[in-house]
């Protein structure tokens, strides 16, 4: 299924080039996610990219939690990660944690303060930045600079050993204050935090920086191709300082693609982390929100996420990829595969006043239209069925082929209906449809005395089940005009919209996960944390039809 040819990937390249001449002789890949919160389609692009490459080239992929920030860790993100990745379609070779290596981090930097490469500053957080200097003009050196290697031992032992504050001290690496790469400036390694983290508890008070940290990860791990986003690239030199001068036997390289940009979509686990917080959406797998656990929540499946990642390719340049196109792949993912039914979502009562009170009889429709392997069901038709309530109209406009008084529409697996009579409400809406219905219509029959224009769908009012329907509009909108605001308030109050309907007797059954297509509404998905018991609830995945061609 997964196997047609791929977009561009430069890394790709790299890779079997690398292997062909002998430079590694098996690859090892890592995916490095930081456990603050749940991953987005983002990270599906690096996760597809890392696991991809791995089994395309016999190599290995592990999956370690870049967990050197206690202050925003939590297990909870680190459970929610790997159930994504596995739910993707991946399982790592090794599960690994930045912090497995703490200790061996410690004695790396005890070597670079005994080789000279690492000083203890006790400039404050403020006055570092002043003495950074700036793109055009270099940085000042520390007044702790030249501090001795002992007092450096020491002073870095007393910072492990919690005798100072946050914030008091750090070490540095003695690198370059003039450097025109301004993460060559002396840029800090470790600092205080005396903080509880969810795996070491309090057997740190030190904690590394994720330019020493990350490194060191992948060295220890022989990883050969690190593979992260373009803001890194300016932090490659520092990389490969770190290998380099703490002396690690592993030579991993760093390879940098442009991250993925989605419109109108928020693409940060912090942003996102705040629409949680701030209770815009209900939980970080509301189906609104672009992390995996939302998408899989509004319907999206694995395949279609692999099929997107795998046609936007691997780049260095930047783009931003239309959410259309994302669309599109669930689309020809459950084309031939979801059960086409029928779901009335603003749901009109029609009385078919010459068909015979108490009769039911059974129709039948073919499951799927494109797939005549999926077979046929049996649906109950009798003198009461709810239709759509726009596909009615009292006073029409031209060219309107549904139902309005007098005219004559097929009904979807059944029968031609006639619209004979309007029965309102005291306040003067519709509600209910008096028809007739011709028995030599019958769809199937052969019928061609006459053609009708309109076809509309509908659902047998005495089996129907109630259902809940919910769907979406973007959460976030990126118009020119509001591009400048706070991103705050640029929520979309309409991102929302949930109607009470009804659904085939048939789907009683329908179990979390399950996707339909419901005719001309689109593709649905029933809400895995709603219970049947409790009420069907359907997520709309994605409509019919969408302007954009992937192609073009
Ligand atoms: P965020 O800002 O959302 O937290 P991050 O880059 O800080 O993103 P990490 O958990 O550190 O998140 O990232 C894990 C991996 O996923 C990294 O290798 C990172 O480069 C990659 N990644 C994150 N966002 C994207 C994206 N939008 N497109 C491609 N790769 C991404
Ligand atoms: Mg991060």
């Amino acid at each position: 299924m997964d196997n047609k040819t791929s977009s561009s990937n430069f890394i790709k390249n790299i890779v079997a080039e690398d292997l062909k001449v002998g430079k590694v002789s098996e690859i090892v890949t890592r995916f490095p996610p930081e456990p603050n919160g749940y991953l987005h389609i983002g990270h599906a692009k690096s996760i597809c990219l890392n696991f991809e490459l791995a089994d395309e080239f016999k190599g290995i992929t592990n999956l370690r939690f870049d967990d050197t920030n206690p202050l925003k860790e939590d297990t909870e993100y680190v459970e929610a990660i790997q159930e994504d990745v596995r739910w993707l379609g991946f399982e790592w070779d090794n599960l690994r944690f930045a912090s497995d290596y703490f200790e061996e981090m410690y004695n790396r930097a005890v070597l670079l303060i005994k080789k000279g490469k690492a000083y203890v500053c006790d400039l404050s957080a403020e006055e570092t930045r002043e003495a950074r200097g700036t793109l055009t003009e270099p940085g000042k050196n520390s007044p702790y600079r030249d501090r001795s290697v002992e007092e450096n031992l020491d002073l870095f032992a007393r910072m492990r050993a919690g005798e100072f504050k946050d914030g008091e001290r750090v070490l540095r690496a003695k690198i370059d204050m003039a450097s025109p790469n301004i993460n060559m400036r002396d840029p800090v390694l470790y600092r205080i935090a005396h903080t509880h983290h969810h795996r070491t508890g309090d057997a740190w008070c030190i904690y590394p920086m994720y330019d020493y940290a990350h490194p060191l990860g992948d060295a220890i791990e022989s990883v050969t191709h690190s593979i992260c986003t373009l803001e890194f690239e300016d932090h490659r030199p520092l990389y490969d300082w770190v290998i380099a001068e703490c002396e690690m036997e592993a030579q991993p390289h760093q390879y940098e693609f442009a991250r993925l940009n989605v419109t109108n979509t928020i693409m940060s686990k912090r942003y996102l982390k705040i629409l949680v917080d701030e209770g815009v959406v209900e939980s970080w797998d509301d189906p609104r929100m672009p992390t995996i656990s939302g998408l899989r929540r509004k319907g999206f499946t694995p395949e279609a996420m692999r099929a997107f990642c795998r046609e936007i390719g691997v780049a260095r340049a930047y783009s931003v990829v239309d959410e259309r196109m994302l669309e599109h792949f669930i689309r020809e993912d459950l084309k031939l595969k979801a059960l086409r039914t029928m779901a009335v979502l603003q749901p009109l009562k029609v009385v078919i006043t010459n068909y015979p009170e108490g009769q039911v009889e059974m129709l039948e429709a073919e499951n799927n239209a494109e797939n005549e392997e999926m077979g046929t069901r049996q649906i109950p038709f009798s003198r009461e069925i709810y239709i759509e309530r726009d596909d009615f109209m009292e006073n029409p406009p031209s060219k309107y082929f549904r139902l309005f008084p007098g005219n004559e529409v097929r009904l979807k697996h059944a029968y031609f209906i006639t619209c004979q009579e309007v029965i309102k409400d005291a306040a003067g809406d519709v509600i209910e449809l008096r028809c007739t219905y011709d028995p030599e219509t019958k769809s199937g029959s052969g019928f061609t005395g006459r053609k009708v224009k309109g076809t509309i769908h509908w659902v047998d009012a005495s089996q129907a089940v109630p259902a809940e329907f919910r769907l979406y509009e973007p959460l976030i909108i990126d118009d020119a005009e509001d591009s400048g605001k706070p991103f705050l308030e640029r929520i979309n109050p309409n991102s929302i919209e949930v109607l009470q309907g009804f659904v085939e007797p048939n789907m009683k059954e329908a179990a979390g996960g399950d996707k339909f297509q419901f005719f001309r509404h689109g593709y649905f998905n029933v809400d895995p944390k709603h219970t049947r018991a409790e009420r069907l609830v359907f997520n709309r995945i994605v409509s019919l039809k969408s302007s954009f061609d992937v192609k073009a």
